[in-house]
């Protein structure tokens, strides 16, 4: 309690920087339940909040109570104060204005501001609700006011060159859509859904803006159904197919397959401890499979070593995920058709020699896709940013935010993923409040230094 113990004045003046308007008239605290409760007195006029002139007569006036952020070593701050309804010569009749408070708010700007920075610090809100005893639709309330701030309105002036991607909201089939700009990495649009009518949303937006004209080149996975809306929509853009992606499928399509049908091969021909041994080493065989040599540990090497060499199949796919890599990797076009032919010709040599279809249907797929293959290392395409945006995603969706608010979900992705730009997210301090659409600043600091003995 050093603070209320101070002297008079210096408690004043404190008081008076926290609560502008108001002075301590009192204070109760109870070590049980780790609280402070503050009554305040108002000094001075009141101020009116339709003319803003300072205000003398009153119509009526009641007690409020509100919580503050945690003060002089306590978790729960209540203050109670006098709110004055003014008569004030303009005709208003109203609640006074009280600068570190909101109208209606049963917080304070500061418990508002210390609940938002720990939540841009990446605290949840159920973390945040138990820390400062609020509640978690509160947390989320004011989570959501200083995002909507921050990403409401994205500057697409300077954007040339997009990535788009999709991902599972829910297991099962939700999706959403995310854009990101491939120069900063900041993810620039979010939306329900993966159809061309739901996607159409930002095309628009982009031609509206006058900005469709300057995009370059839209990378995507193969599987999307976007090729369309750019021809529609982006008269300078080309469509490019994204190496991950493509990885992806590859491992998907093929080395799963591959996996299945040389583990249906042991079945049939071991048995006993020598299939077991077989089972065991298959079991999540791809992802060895693909993974660049360099970056394979002792045990994975062994794996992938002993894998390719009781398997025949594997063993002749193994150098695609290599050749995948490097044709993306390719910056010269007719170098990259060359990678590309040799790569499908791979493919279809494989499918003919074990019987083995889904290698031709990948082949198929290379040709019909080629054009915005080959064009990929014109561009300088690096699928890096769009793997680090996938992870982060699936992280989030970890969290479990109560993310049945899809505009939240959204917003928290623009949050996770600003990229190389300059953001007021990033900026803010534990010094500003951001409520409906304002950024306000709150004077005092929390002081925890845990004065009062208990
Ligand atoms: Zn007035």
């Amino acid at each position: 309690m050093a603070d209320i113990l101070l002297g008079q004045s210096a408690a004043d003046t404190y008081f008076t920087n926290a609560y502008s308007g108001y002075r301590l008239k009192d204070y109760s605290t109870c070590a049980v339940t780790d609280s402070i409760t503050l009554k305040l007195e108002p000094i001075g006029p009141a101020t009116c909040p339709k003319c803003g002139q300072p205000c003398y007569k009153f119509h009526s006036m009641s007690e409020r109570e509100v919580r503050c952020a945690p003060r002089d070593g306590f978790q729960r701050t209540t203050i109670v104060f006098p709110l004055r309804r003014v008569r004030c010569a303009c005709g208003s009749k109203a609640n006074e204005v009280i600068a570190w408070l909101v109208p209606h708010s049963r917080i304070t700007n500061k418990l508002a501001a210390v609940v938002q920075a720990d939540l841009r610090a990446g605290a949840t809100c159920c973390s945040v609700a138990g820390k400062y005893h609020i509640d978690w639709t509160v947390a989320k309330r004011l989570d959501k006011e200083q995002l909507q701030l921050c990403f409401s309105d994205i500057d697409l002036s300077q954007t040339k060159h997009l990535i788009m991607d999709e991902f599972s909201i829910s297991k099962g089939h939700r999706y959403a859509t995310v854009i990101m700009d491939a120069d900063t990495h900041q993810v620039i649009f979010v939306c329900k859904g993966k159809s061309g009518k739901e996607v159409k949303v930002f095309f628009e937006m982009l031609q509206q803006k006058g900005y469709a004209g300057n995009i370059r080149s839209v990378a995507m996975d193969m599987n999307a159904c976007f090729p369309s809306l750019v021809r529609e929509y982006l008269p300078n853009a080309v469509v490019l197919y994204d190496g991950f992606h493509v990885l992806q499928m590859f491992t998907r399509d093929v080395l799963v397959a591959a996996k299945k049908l040389c583990q249906q091969r042991v079945l049939e021909s071991l048995c006993g401890k020598a299939l077991n041994t077989a089972k065991r080493l298959l079991a999540s065989a791809q992802w060895v499979l693909v993974k660049p040599q360099d970056e394979l540990d002792e045990r994975e090497f062994d794996k992938l070593r002993k894998l390719r060499e009781h398997n025949q199949l594997l063993n002749d796919l193994y150098p695609l995920a290599d050749m995948i890599r490097n044709l993306w990797k390719c910056k010269n076009k007719q170098e990259a058709a060359r990678l590309l032919e040799n790569l499908r010709r791979l493919c279809l040599a494989i499918a003919n020699a074990h019987k083995f279809e889904p290698a031709r249907t990948f082949a198929k797929m290379l040709k019909r896709r080629a054009s915005g293959i080959v064009e990929v290392g014109r561009f300088g395409f690096s699928s890096c940013p769009l793997e680090g945006a996938n992870n982060k995603i699936k992280v989030l969706k970890r969290i479990a935010y109560g993310f049945r608010d899809f505009e939240y979900f959204r917003l928290k992705i623009h949050s996770i993923l600003p990229g190389k730009t300059k953001n007021l997210y990033k900026s803010l301090t534990s010094s500003f409040a951001v409520l409906k659409d304002s950024i306000i600043k709150c004077c005092f600091h929390v002081r925890c230094f845990h004065a009062h003995s208990r």
